[in-house]
This record gives structure tokens, sequence and C-alpha cells, in this order.
């Protein structure tokens, strides 16, 4: 019934993050974005707009050009599902999984139970021993989020991680990361450029401007959780994709006024 209570404490706060590439291209300029501890929480942006840019920053992967990003609670144990499920190919699943652990000298018992949870936390555990390539593309994807929860990080930054996945395999992920968030009640950023994936998933949605980005619209969707297939088909849902599709448009008219 509820989804996880989200503390009004932020755990992740960037000030007018800017961010100017080697190459001259400004990503993000005048970026900001306050993420609270326990929610779900999607950017939402026209692909090129500095998506990608923003949570490699919030990941302390890329260090922004100008601007702040601080961690007022101390700095979280962070996750990232990149939108590629980038395995690698000549090991197993369970051997992908365990990649950050073995990175970080964990010891082999702790290991194995560590990845063992894992891969039940995404219904992989009939698969811990296959390889890559025989797995289907949300297969995949559900193995490189469990490899991003095997360290149990507090915050799981997604980068587009169903956008390569039919329509059918989407919801049914998408269905299982509301579960997941809901049983593990962690900090969830989710970037995506669907209206639809963000209404459905998030509490809030963080619309972005064009390059160089920033977050021009803020919009609540108070739906309950669990959300499922009868508020994907519900006139309330549409009601709310009606409303970002509008703050997107004119994020995207911003762009050619100025
Ligand atoms: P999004 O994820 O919203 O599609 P990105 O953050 O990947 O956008 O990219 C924003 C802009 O920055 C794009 O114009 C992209 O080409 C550019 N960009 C991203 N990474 C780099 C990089 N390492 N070097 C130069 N330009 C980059
Ligand atoms: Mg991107």
């Amino acid at each position: 019934m509820s989804a996880p209570a989200a503390t009004t404490a932020t755990i992740v706060s960037l000030r007018h993050v800017g961010k100017t590439f080697d190459s001259g291209t400004t990503a993000l300029a005048g970026f900001d974005l306050d993420v609270r501890g326990g929610e779900f929480v999607s950017l939402l942006g026209p692909s090129g707009c500095g998506k990608s840019t923003a949570l490699r920053i919030v990941a302390g992967l890329s260090a922004p050009s100008a601007g702040t990003v601080a961690w007022p609670q101390g700095e979280r144990r962070i996750g990232f599902v990149f939108q590629e499920p980038t395995l690698m190919p000549w090991a197993t699943v369970s051997a992908n999984v365990a990649l950050p652990l073995r990175l970080a000298h964990a010891d082999s018992r702790t290991t194995d139970s560590a990845v063992a949870q894992s891969l039940a936390r995404v219904g992989l555990t009939d698969f811990s021993g296959a390889y890559p390539r025989e797995l289907s593309g949300g297969m995949k994807m559900r193995a490189s989020i469990a490899r991003a929860l095997v360290t149990e990080p507090d915050l799981l930054l997604m980068d587009e991680p169903f956008a390569a996945l039919d329509e059918i395999s989407r919801f049914k992920l998408n269905n299982d990361l509301l579960s997941l968030w809901q049983s593990l009640r962690r900090t969830v950023v989710f970037v995506t450029h669907s209206v639809f994936e963000s209404v459905y998933l998030s509490q809030r949605i963080l619309v972005m401007s064009p390059r160089p980005g920033r977050v021009v619209a803020e919009i609540t969707i108070p739906a309950a959780y669990p959300r499922d297939e009868e508020f994907r088909t519900s006139a309330e849902y549409a009601g709310y994709c009606r409303q970002v599709a509008q703050a997107l448009a004119a994020a995207m008219a911003g762009e050619r006024a100025a």
C-alpha cells in the first residue's frame, strides 16, 4: 500500500552545477538537484540534455566544472545501473554480480551469500551459472541491477536502464523495480526520456531543459503504490502523463525562444 516513507532529509544536493567538456560542449549549466532519502525521483529530458552527465556527477564518476555537490548527512554508498548491461561476456551471471565485492576484496563467504541474495531479488537464481549470451535483454538488465545491489547501496542511480527493451519486458521490469524499491527502501534516481515511464515509476519528476541542461520543472505524482497494470490504464495515469508531457514541451519550447 504505501511507498517507503521519503524522509524529507536531503541526502545529496547539487547547486549551480555546470559541466563543460574539454571539447567545449557545455552539457549542464545552473543545474540544481536535491535528492531526499527514500524517494523515487526521475530526471526526464530529451536525448543529449545532460542526464547522464548529471548522474555521473552525483556518482562522483565525473567532476563538475562549476557549482557544488554536497552530502549533508555524509556520503552514501552508490549503486549505478548503466543503459547497457555491460556484463563481462566470458563470466557467469554470478561472477558478474560478484565483481564489485571482489574488487572490494570481500571474503568469499560474504560474496557468495550477497550474490545469492542479490540474484534472488531480481529473480535470476536459476541463471547464476549462465553466461550473458544465454540471457534475454531483460535478464541481462536484471543481472546488471543485481550487480548494482550487491554492495547494498543506499542510493541507486539508474541511467535509462530499460530504454533498449521491448515494451512488454520494460513494463515487467518497471513493476519488479517498484517492488524492489518498496521492499528494500533505498533511494532511487532514475533517468529516462520517457514521459510514460517516469510517471509510472516516480514520486517526483524533474524535467530538464535541452542542453545545457538544468531542471526547469518539478512535478509530483501523488498516486499510491503499489502501482500496477490497473494504474497504467487509468484516467489518473493518463492525466499525469498529459501534465508531464506539457511540462516537457514547454521545456523544449524554451530552447527555441532562447
Ligand atoms: P543525455 O544523457 O541526456 O542524453 P549526456 O549527458 O550524455 O546527455 O550528454 C550531454 C551532452 O554532452 C551531449 O551533447 C554529449 O554529446 C556531450 N558529452 C557527454 N559526454 C561527453 C564527453 N565525455 N566529452 C564530450 N562531450 C560529452
Ligand atoms: Mg544518457
